[in-house]
């Protein structure tokens, strides 16, 4: 910003305002982005709304289309949110049903808190510095252990790399891996924010409608797989619908997607969305990806099954014999740090390198299923079981998602509309909330069904 000059110095699309007076550099405004820096309140509001009132085609806004664009379409889960935290305001917390926000409700296990204390009073020297931006080598090799007898697949440490939580892992993949306009499969219903990572770095999103009871459709998604396809991306235990796909559909999609990487002569990459795959009920367990498919990338974090959420901390693990894996694994190295992330967070890595096995009790949220389950069956809402994660997607009654989320709201009850999730028609309940919420919601579950049915 030039400060104090009688012009807007312009090039190209980027103008720089002087400190003038809103009214006139104003008129001057011809190019679409803007840098401003002045230290005047009032002009700074003036140009706010000048853009606000601005967008139109021809004229300018502060943020790319593709932002606004990701604003418009993926702030379900956050626009119910905030209308939570308002009527919260208004009618007091314990007269909102919040179920809006996957945010895991019970305290990380005591495990951690030992750990954490460990790593945070030993003065280890250069604990805080630099590190390589894979990891620490011996936090990936307690990982790569694990990895190798949970898959029952070798996988080594330098298969292993540490990540700012499963969103950095798979933005980091997906840097890598896509080229300008390449497609990327999502199985809808799934978690909104694939789009934003996917679109993030220049892919585009194919969806692929999942099959019968939300399981994988391994027909529609060869049907969607083209010349342009470099990845699929998987979600088992899947938010939001609760499903876990059996080893029987994993091993027919391996085998689908063997058969297309030698049809397209490259690889169509697997990515196994898996942060939940801790958190499954009634002795359920969840295949191996990576033993199962060559070219497949699984990642994980500690977000949901140690309940650290905040601290930003997983992992990633690309199958060894994955096609042309050096480059594939130092590409990925590279973007973990040129995304910013430059590593996962360092006292973090190493005390969940400590703590594999360590999970919060699953009872917890089986509890919170069950009880859920029998409110809703009790009233007739439609609804697959959820086999795993802390969500519930029953059938909108009535069949607008829209609308029925607005019923339950005019209860204080606060859901997430199905579109969010690439599938309306179905709303999306988070159970990881206190029994009080469970119970308190009863009643304006069963008010909006008998109002969303009699339409
Ligand atoms: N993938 C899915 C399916 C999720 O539901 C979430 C978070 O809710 C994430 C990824 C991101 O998890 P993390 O906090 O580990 O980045």
């Amino acid at each position: 910003m030039e400060r104090g000059g009688g012009f807007p110095r312009g090039t190209g699309s980027l103008f720089f305002l002087p400190d003038a007076g809103f009214t006139l550099w104003k008129s001057l405004i011809k190019g679409r982005f803007i840098s401003y820096n002045s230290t005047n309140l009032n002009d700074f509001s003036a140009l706010v709304s000048f853009c606000a009132r601005e967008r139109e085609p021809g004229g300018f806004v502060a943020v790319s289309e593709r932002v606004i664009k990701a604003m418009e379409s993926s702030s379900w889960i956050r626009k119910m949110f905030e209308t939570g935290s308002l009527l919260k305001e208004k009618f007091g917390n314990d007269n909102v049903f919040d179920f809006s926000l996957g945010n895991p409700n019970i305290e990380p296990p005591d495990e951690f808190e030992k750990k954490l204390k460990e790593y945070t009073q030993a003065a280890v020297p250069g604990m805080h510095a630099y590190m390589p931006n894979a990891g620490y080598p011996d936090v990936r090799e307690k990982i790569a252990r694990w990895v190798s007898r949970t898959e029952k697949t070798e996988i080594a440490s330098g298969n292993i790399v540490m990540t700012c939580g499963a969103a950095g892992a798979m933005n980091a993949v997906l840097k890598t891996i896509l080229n300008p306009g390449d497609k990327v499969i999502v199985i809808a219903p799934y978690f909104a924010e694939y789009d934003a990572y996917i679109t993030n770095h220049g892919g585009e999103v194919t969806r692929v409608a999942a099959g019968e009871g939300f399981d994988l459709s391994v027909e529609n998604i060869e049907k969607a797989i083209d010349s342009k396809t470099q990845a699929v991306i998987i979600n088992s235990p899947n938010n939001p619908s609760g499903r876990v796909y059996s080893d029987e559909r994993i091993d027919q999609l391996s085998s689908m997607l063997e058969r297309k990487s030698r049809e397209n002569g490259k690889a169509v990459y697997l990515l196994s969305d898996e942060p939940y795959k801790k958190i499954v009920y009634d002795g359920l367990t969840v295949p191996s990806v990576i033993a199962r498919y060559r070219n497949s990338i699984i990642m994980t974090s500690y977000s949901k099954d140690l309940s650290i959420p905040g601290e930003r901390i997983g992992w990633l693990a690309v199958n060894p014999g994955a096609e042309d894996y050096d480059n594939l694994m130092g590409g990925i190295i590279m973007c973990n740090r040129i995304l910013g992330y430059v590593n996962a967070p360092a006292i973090m890595q190493k005390v969940v390198a400590d703590l594999q096995g360590v999970s919060v009790d699953m009872d917890f949220y089986k509890r919170k299923r069950d009880r859920l389950c029998e409110i809703l069956g009790n009233i007739g809402y439609g609804f697959a079981k959820p086999e795993g994660a802390f969500y519930l997607f029953p059938k909108a009654p009535g069949g607008d998602d829209l609308a029925a989320v607005a019923a339950l709201q005019e209860e204080r009850v606060l859901t997430v509309p199905g579109r969010g999730f690439g599938t309306p028609g179905y709303f999306r309940i988070a159970y990881c909330v206190s029994d009080r919420v469970i119970e308190g919601s009863a009643k304006g579950f069963e008010k909006a069904f008998r109002q969303l049915s009699a339409k």
